[in-house]
């Protein structure tokens, strides 16, 4: 909590060089707590932390899904100071955490049957529910909105602090916006050091995309971002459930998708990322291995035209197609069998290609069964919807 003022009076040349690069935003000492023990987290380890969020600072910390940037979700001066670290548009809601069912209440207007059901089956767990908003949430959290984001997170580092907090913690993605999401508390530190006030580390995330957003305010509920909770896992629960077009392709001119954050260009590496998607009758079904080889051959063609070029080119392949390729930059991205290993590595790739200076980037695509759906939804965005079919 030294925090703003202490570090204003520290070395002139270092804060007029800090500045320019904060955009303007204060400067800060950000403090790096690290856990020790990531399962048997002491609440000693977060007291700090939690008093920090208590005074409307701003911590950044692990869970299951990436690292999320928090702050009190009941304090429009905290989510004013989240959006000023992220660089973040503030019509972007952020989405407010609790540590147990019993938190909601007092965020929503009333409760519905749909969100009572999906609560029960995923909670604690990487799934948003989007509900109509009690006064008590104020509107600079949920960008003037009239619903409300709430997530209960089962990563026992998340859920101990928002319990010592004693307070729902606003957490977007802890990333400077538009940048992929932090799933390490390096990525956190390379974005958000010298503008919030703690990291606690607490290791790399387990399943590395965001949690899936089910909007349950209107009639039918509606996945507005698929995550590591399935379509085919809702449909068991709920039956029907609509699906908002904005997973679906690129948000056409004046069309507003239900979650304000799926217009905008995100999860984007420096380099200019292309997608080499294979035909395919059935998205949901798995590729063949004719589909994958012509994909295979469609990357390597495309990547050798750049590098003629004299371009610095990525690759970005499986752990099957490693062997396939011979020049560029090749980093597989985890094991086409495994989705999980996929999710978990799909951020911190597209991270190292920034390091390590790719201009343009070509990339395999994957079946949308399953995780697969939130894989390719992340993976076309941060692409800008460039993809080659073969
Ligand atoms: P992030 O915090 O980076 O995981 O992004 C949060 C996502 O949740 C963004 O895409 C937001 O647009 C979406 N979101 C948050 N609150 C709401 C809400 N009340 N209604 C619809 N979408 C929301
Ligand atoms: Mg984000």
């Amino acid at each position: 909590l030294r925090g703003r003022m202490g570090m204003k009076s520290a070395g002139r040349s270092w804060q007029r060089k800090t500045v320019r690069e904060n955009r303007g935003i204060d400067v800060m000492e950000t403090k790096r707590v690290y856990i020790k023990d990531t399962e048997n987290v002491r609440d000693e380890e977060l007291k700090e932390a939690a008093l920090v969020i208590r005074r409307g600072g701003l911590v950044a910390f692990p869970t299951e899904t990436v690292y999320g940037l928090g702050g009190n979700a009941l304090d429009e001066d905290a989510a004013g100071k989240i959006y000023a670290a992220k660089g973040r548009p503030s019509d972007n809601p952020l989405i407010a955490h609790v540590s147990c069912a019993a938190e909601v209440e007092p965020l929503v207007k009333y409760m519905p049957e749909s969100g009572r059901k999906l609560m029960e089956k995923f909670w604690p767990g990487p799934l948003t529910l989007i509900f109509p908003k009690s006064s008590r949430v104020p509107y600079g959290t949920t960008g003037g909105l009239d619903t409300v984001a709430v997530r209960m997170p089962s990563d026992p580092i998340a859920n101990r602090l928002i319990a010592l907090a004693g307070v729902p913690i606003a957490a977007p993605s802890a990333n400077t916006s538009g940048r992929p999401s932090p799933t390490t508390a390096d990525h956190v530190w390379q974005d958000m050091n010298g503008r919030i006030d703690m990291v606690i580390d607490g290791g790399a995330v387990g399943i590395g995309v965001e949690s899936t957003i089910v909007d349950v305010s209107g009639e039918t509920p509606a996945v507005l971002r698929p995550g590591a909770v399935t379509m085919e896992m809702l449909r068991e629960v709920l039956g029907e459930v609509t699906i908002d077009p904005a997973i679906l392709g690129p948000v056409a001119e004046g069309v507003h998708p239900k979650a304000p954050g799926m217009k905008y260009k995100h999860y984007a590496p420096k380099a200019e990322l292309t997608l080499v998607e294979p035909e395919m009758g059935d998205k949901k079904a798995g590729m063949t291995k004719a589909q994958i080889d012509r994909m295979v051959d469609m990357v390597k063609m495309l990547a050798k035209e750049q590098i003629q070029a004299g371009q610095r080119v990525g690759i970005i392949c499986t752990d099957e197609s490693r062997d396939a390729y011979h020049e560029g930059i090749i980093r597989s991205i985890g094991a086409r069998q495994s989705q999980e290993s996929v999710a978990h590595n799909l951020y911190a790739v597209l991270r190292e290609f920034d390091d390590l200076g790719a201009e343009v980037i070509f990339s395999e695509s994957f079946g949308e069964d399953h995780l697969g759906q939130a894989i390719m939804n992340r993976l076309s965005k941060a692409a800008g919807y460039r993809i080659v079919r073969v």
